[in-house]
Formats: structure tokens, C-alpha cells, sequence
């Protein structure tokens, strides 16, 4: 029980205070993929956490492992016998059932959005081999479509393809491969599954901000990611050139925070405060990540079961 709200309040903090803290990690100085993976782990932790309340109310780890001292879990069972406070077990049955609820409603949304993912992707890629035209130059799995002009876009999934507009041919060589390689790092970096998965999770809790303010910041990192990979390539300035000229993925994702310009004008701002990457600091992105998505859900069990233990200990025994 004690662990049980200590996790729902971790739940509470990181769906709906996570976003203030994570929407700072996106600045053009740092790598787009540290805000990225931050905003995903964040996102797999709060289902992680969610779905850990009823779990920990049917195991009771405290009773079965003793990781709290003998009098406050002597406490904790006398209250439950005794019904010495009344609310206590109606507490313990609202947080099984709002945990069951969330959960489920999760597993079953995100699942037929990731199953409907899969099958339009199949989809696409299937008209698209009937209808485009496999260039030679560029690898057989990228394709041209007549008159959809200076527009690039891929599709993930089991065959991946990327899909060139006539315009694109007619770029620059060094914008066109800034281009293919924008498109590549999509495919590589799987932003496909990455956005049908936060559209999904958006989809089944909209009014959790990790999710709904998740679901638009993914949109954006995917881009800036990927413009990051082709200007490593490429150079910055052959993306910078490609960017003025495409008019591909028209949607324009971004969330409040980023300015009132369109989007690919705020991408190309990015671009120009990109800084050589300091050796070795790569591998410190995902661990970096990592712990700023799982620090806060440990310091708010921490704290929650330390208070809760430490006052029925000293009011309750
Ligand atoms: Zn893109």
C-alpha cells in the first residue's frame, strides 16, 4: 500500500510535470537525440509506473521482502486488520482500480494504433511500388514520384522506402544528398514507430500532459535529429539549402515553445547553432536521458514511502 501511492504519486509527477523540465532540453546546442530519448523514457516510465500500482498492491513487496522497518509494517497491518482508519481500504481499491483502468486503456489504444501503423505503412509501400519509379543512382529502395515537387519523405516498416518529388532531382548534388541522407536517418533511427508510438499514447491519455505535450515534441526531435545526421554528413550548409527549397512534410508540428516562424525557418536557426561534438560526450546522451526521465519517479517513491513510514510509525503504533 505504502509503495502502491508512493508510485501513483511518481505517475502524477511525471505525467504532468515531466514536460516543464523536458521541454528545456531542446536547444540548438545540444544533440536533438538527448530531449528525444528523454521525452520517450519519460513516456515508458509513467506506463512503467502506472502499471506498477495494482502490480505492487498484489505482491506487497514491503511484506514479502522487509525493506521497511518491522514496526511501521507491524503499523501498516494493524491499521488494515483493525480498520482503525476507515478510508484505508477504499484508498487501496481506488488506486487497483484507476491503475487497472489506465493500464488497460493504454495496452488496448496503443496496441490497435501501432497494429493500424503497420498495416497503412504496408499499404503505402505497396502503391508506392506500383506507382514510383526505383531510381538507379540513389539505391532501390528510393523512389521517384512525378509532381510532388521539391518533396521528400520516407516509410518505415518491413520495407522501407524513400520517396523523392521530380523538384529534388533538380537541387543541387549537395542539398539532394542532404535530402536522402535526412530521410535515411529517419529509417535508421526508426522515427516512424517513435511518432506512431507517441500518437498512440496521446491518443489512449490525452489529458496526460507526457503524453499529449509528448506526442508534439517527438514530431519536432524526429526533424531536428535527423537534419542533425545529414549536416554530419553533409555539411550544414547543403541542409540549410535543401530546407529553403523543400516543401515535404507540410505539417508543421511544432509545439508552443518554439517561435512564431514557420518550422522549417526554425530549423534552419538550429542549424546555424550547431558546435563541433565534443569527443566522448555522445555516449553520455542516452545514460543522461535516462536518468533525468528516472531520477524524479526514485526521489518521489523515496520520499512518499520515507514520509508515509515515518508517520505511521511514530501516529499510528
Ligand atoms: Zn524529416
Amino acid at each position: 500500500m505504502i509503495a502502491a501511492i508512493g508510485l501513483t504519486v511518481a505517475a502524477v509527477v511525471l505525467g504532468f510535470a515531466a514536460p516543464h523540465w523536458l521541454g528545456l532540453l531542446a536547444a540548438p546546442h545540444r544533440h536533438p537525440r538527448v530531449a528525444l530519448a528523454a521525452w520517450l523514457s519519460s513516456q515508458a516510465l509513467f506506463v512503467g509506473v502506472v502499471a506498477a500500482v495494482p502490480l505492487v498492491l498484489w505482491v506487497r513487496p514491503g511484506d514479502r521482502w522487509h525493506l521497511l522497518p518491522s514496526s511501521t509494517l507491524s503499523c501498516v497491518n494493524s491499521l488494515r486488520r483493525n480498520g482503525t482508519v476507515p478510508w484505508f481500504s477504499a484508498v487501496e481499491a481506488t488506486l487497483w482500480g484507476a491503475g487497472l483502468l489506465v493500464l488497460g486503456r493504454i495496452v488496448v489504444v496503443v496496441s490497435r494504433a501501432l497494429l493500424r501503423h503497420r498495416r497503412v505503412t504496408e499499404e503505402h509501400a505497396s502503391v508506392l511500388r506500383l506507382v514510383g519509379r526505383p531510381t538507379v543512382t540513389d539505391g532501390d529502395d528510393v523512389f521517384h514520384l512525378v509532381g510532388q515537387g521539391v518533396a521528400a519523405y520516407s516509410i518505415g516498416g518491413r520495407s522501407p522506402a524513400i520517396v523523392l518529388g521530380t523538384g529534388v532531382r533538380e537541387l543541387d548534388p549537395s542539398a539532394r544528398a542532404a535530402v536522402l541522407a535526412h530521410e535515411r536517418a529517419h529509417l535508421t533511427g526508426r522515427h516512424h514507430l517513435l511518432v506512431a508510438w507517441a500518437d498512440a499514447l496521446n491518443a489512449a491519455v490525452p489529458f496526460v500532459p507526457v503524453a499529449r505535450v509528448g506526442a508534439t515534441w517527438i514530431r519536432v526531435l524526429v526533424e531536428l535529429s535527423a537534419d542533425r545526421h545529414a549536416a554530419a554528413s553533409c555539411g550544414s550548409g547543403a541542409v540549410r539549402a535543401a530546407l529553403e527549397s523543400w516543401h515535404g512534410e507540410a505539417r508543421d508540428p511544432r509545439p508552443a515553445a518554439m517561435s512564431a516562424a514557420g518550422f522549417v525557418e526554425d530549423r534552419v536557426v538550429w542549424l546555424s547553432g550547431l558546435r563541433a561534438p565534443r569527443r566522448g560526450a555522445q555516449v553520455l546522451h542516452y545514460p543522461l536521458a535516462l536518468a533525468l526521465s528516472a531520477l524524479p519517479v526514485l526521489a518521489t517513491v523515496s520520499a512518499v514511502v520515507a514520509a508515509l513510514a515515518a508517520s505511521c510509525a511514530i501516529f499510528g503504533g
